[in-house]
């Protein structure tokens, strides 16, 4: 028998293992058939693992231990929440990675009674009729923009798809070579756009686009699309017609004219600390566009969604299309974007109560504040040879919004042996609440922009317990590890 048979042949059935008294306990009850594929996986990835391995032959009590340990701890992840909170030491406010905009306590609170409890979601309580979906919540968002209506669908990438397929209707539609990007992995305009069924007309040059040859690509029936430039900016030789100018053109020649916006800007950029260089969805709607798109979790500071603004009889033609229901939202969704825009209708000051705006409105002295709150609150903490500073950097607003914006802020960061730092960085990835934190050749350090004031003793305990390896309380911890190898 080769060596390789006789590895293989110590491996334990199936059966075996789920017959263990400690999964077969674990598992009462619960579906055999999702723990059944456990094992065979486990199983798989052991087979896999023997084939390459060239040392002693394990004995089948080994591989058992082995199974059992690996199988329980994959059941036991299976029945944990797929997420794990985490506190965005990244200074990246709407983080994609970690879930874009944070809402605010009040759109947490109308998701939970909308999915708990029933609600008149559909159901005009007036009148005991049939009521429509969300016409409130499209009510506030056209209010808020200055449009005729609007429609929420699932984002802004489904937002432009049915827009642009509602009005081109399989016909042309006339797109700047400048603005056919690709916005995240999988949006990229041409592809949407032959997905509409219509025909891409690149007007233009990758960086020059005039109103003239917006003018001489027109044809009759073509519809004119205008992307924002979210996630680039273009430098040196260039020309952008600007969206007033393609308005008054699109009238002229009687074509209808959709502006994708990106984020969905309801304040001025100023009143978020940030540079000019996205316009206000009001400004959009105001230009004369026949449909303006925006994302729900960007700028706007809300969850996932798309919103299509604009002249209601487009919206209403939008409305009875027949792939609306292909990208309805959840009246999760709806009662989450509900919360935010009624925090906008309902702001005094300068911004709404929305956690991502107010990130990104702190100044540098209140990060300066927090980030020494910070340092106070763990210097004493840190191992030996570890070094507290507050420094001055660089946070971003992410989600492929204002890509070249750089905001000032102030880090609290850790320099020290390079593999300490490393592995604290690994280990708070591995806390509950995990710490997503900055590491790189300065060190390990943590933007104070996107932790929440209530986090600061998150924070706090995640590193405590990330250091405890490497402080003298944490020695025995620390040996532990070293036997594991
Ligand atoms: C982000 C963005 C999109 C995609 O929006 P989602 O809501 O993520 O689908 C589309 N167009 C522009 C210009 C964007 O900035």
């Amino acid at each position: 028998m080769s060596d390789l048979q006789s590895r293989l042949r110590e491996i334990p059935q199936v059966s075996a293992v789920l017959e263990d008294t400690r999964l077969a306990g674990f598992l009462a009850g619960r579906r055999r058939l999702w723990a059944g594929r456990v094992v065979q996986e486990e199983l798989e990835r052991l087979r896999a693992r023997l084939r390459e391995y060239r040392g002693p032959v394990a004995t089948r009590a080994d591989l058992h231990e082995e199974l059992v340990a690996a199988v329980a701890t994959r059941c036991l992840r299976l029945l944990r929440p797929a997420w794990t909170r985490v506190l965005n030491g990244t200074g990246v406010v709407v983080h994609t990675n970690l879930g874009r905009a944070g809402l605010p306590e009040s759109a947490a609170d109308a998701v939970r009674t909308v999915a708990v409890r029933y609600s008149d979601l559909e159901l005009d309580l007036e009148s005991g009729r049939r009521g429509h979906r969300g016409r409130l919540v499209e009510r506030k968002a056209a209010l808020l923009a200055g449009s005729e209506d609007a429609l929420v669908v699932n984002n802004n990438a489904a937002a432009l798809w049915l827009a642009v397929r509602y009005l081109s209707r399989g016909g042309p539609v006339l797109l700047s070579r400048g603005e056919i990007v690709a916005i995240g992995g999988s949006f990229r305009l041409h592809e949407i756009i032959a997905e509409t069924g219509s025909t891409l007309i690149e007007v233009g040059t990758t960086n020059r686009t005039t109103l003239e040859d917006y003018r001489r690509a027109l044809v009759p029936g073509a519809v004119v699309l205008k992307v924002h430039r979210s996630n680039f900016a273009m430098e040196g030789f260039t020309a952008e017609t600007s969206l007033a100018d393609l308005a008054a053109l699109c009238a002229r020649e009687g074509c209808p004219l959709v502006y994708d916006a990106g984020s969905g800007l309801l304040v001025a950029p100023a009143d978020l600390g940030l540079p000019p260089g996205e316009t206000l969805l009001g400004d959009d709607v105001a230009t004369g566009c026949d449909l303006v798109t925006c994302s729900g979790d960007k700028l706007l500071g809300g969850c996932q969604a798309g919103i299509i603004l604009g002249r209601a009889a487009h919206v209403a033609g939008l409305r009875e299309h027949p792939l609306r229901r292909a990208v309805r939202v959840d009246k999760m969704t709806l009662a989450a974007l509900d919360a935010v825009l009624t925090a906008y209708l309902d702001a005094t000051g300068l911004l709404p109560a929305l956690p991502a705006l107010a990130a990104l409105a702190l100044t540098p002295a209140e990060l300066q504040a927090r980030a020494e709150a910070l340092r106070d609150a763990l210097a004493g903490n840190a191992p030996s040879g570890w070094r507290a500073q507050v420094v001055a950097g660089v946070s971003s607003v992410g989600g492929g919004a204002y890509s070249t914006a750089e905001l000032e802020t102030r880090l609290l960061l850790f320099s020290g042996p390079h593999e300490e730092l490393e592995a604290c960085h690994q280990r708070l990835r591995r806390q509950d609440p995990a710490l997503v934190a900055r590491l790189n050749q300065d060190g390990l350090g943590v933007d104070p922009r996107a932790i929440a004031n209530d986090e600061v003793p998150l924070v706090v305990a995640a590193f405590i317990d990330a250091w405890a390896p490497l402080t003298a309380q944490g020695k025995d911890a620390r040996d532990g590890e070293a036997n594991r190898g």
